[in-house]
């Protein structure tokens, strides 16, 4: 019936096949015999429908998937919340001592240090 070559269906791998639905006013669709997904009806021509159907990303190259940083959630829960580092910046940043903010938020010195530095960093 038609002189094209259709590719095996994507999903299941079986036939596919042209397929005529309407009465009045008819059109193509490209079909699996297997799963039946099929393409939208083709128009501008039963070659246009075939390339669409031809040109899928299949055969051993499945469409790259960028992969979350840290997926699983690993690794420890941060310590203070955004809205308390930001406190804490806005504590020191109105003259409180290093060592007072961080006994007032019961964190370490050490906390407050490395939050004043990342945020100068930053700023
Ligand atoms: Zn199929």
């Amino acid at each position: 019936m038609h002189e094209f070559i259709l590719l095996p269906c994507p999903f299941c791998g079986s036939e596919a096949e042209f397929v005529r639905f309407g009465s009045k006013i008819p059109y193509d669709v490209i079909r699996c015999t297997g799963c039946y997904c099929q393409t939208d009806a083709i128009i501008g021509g039963l070659k246009s429908g075939v390339e669409s159907w031809n040109n899928r990303v299949t055969y051993g190259s499945p469409a790259p998937v960028q992969k979350l940083k840290n997926e699983r959630g690993a690794g420890r829960k941060p310590k203070i919340s955004d809205i308390d580092k930001q406190r804490i910046l806005d504590f020191v940043s109105r003259g409180s001592s290093y060592r007072s903010t961080a006994h007032y938020f019961k964190v370490s010195l050490g906390t407050v240090h490395k939050l004043i530095n990342e945020h100068e960093k930053i700023v």
